[in-house]
């Protein structure tokens, strides 16, 4: 088989915008996700705040667990986002907004592959979480 066969795909680009084949997008995705996981290894699963916990009593864990928890959810949530977009990958539905359906734009995608919104909603988003986090 010669490369030049693989260029000339039967399809023409109709459900692949994107630069890449599938399974790359999920090894990348597959690799992102082992990055993540890494990263939530190294936070050391609660033990500091139940540490703090014992020394101060159960009044404060609300304050010093904030900043440990809010980490941890924030990778737990990319996590998820990554995750996610397997499941679409496999879906078929990969590279789609998940709010209006429209295509993401190929540099979204190239810059995050497991970006769910297109830049009209992810804009809507970020806005509505300026005003929710007050
Ligand atoms: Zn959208």
């Amino acid at each position: 088989m010669e490369n030049a066969v693989l260029l000339r795909s039967e399809e023409p680009l109709a459900h692949s915008p994107f630069i890449g084949s599938g399974s790359e997008i999920w090894n990348w995705l597959q690799s992102l996700k082992e990055e993540v996981s890494l990263d939530l290894l190294r936070e050391g699963p609660l033990c500091q705040s139940e540490i703090l916990g014992l020394r101060e009593g159960e009044e404060s864990t609300a304050n010093t667990g904030d900043i440990e928890w809010g980490h941890r959810a924030q990778l737990e949530a990319r996590l998820r986002e990554i995750t996610d977009a397997q499941d679409r990958l496999l879906d078929g539905t990969y590279g789609k907004c998940v709010d209006c359906g429209e295509q993401i734009s190929v540099g979204r995608l190239t810059a995050d592959p497991a970006a769910y919104l297109c830049l009209a909603c992810q804009k809507l988003v970020e806005r509505q979480h300026q005003f929710c986090t007050l």
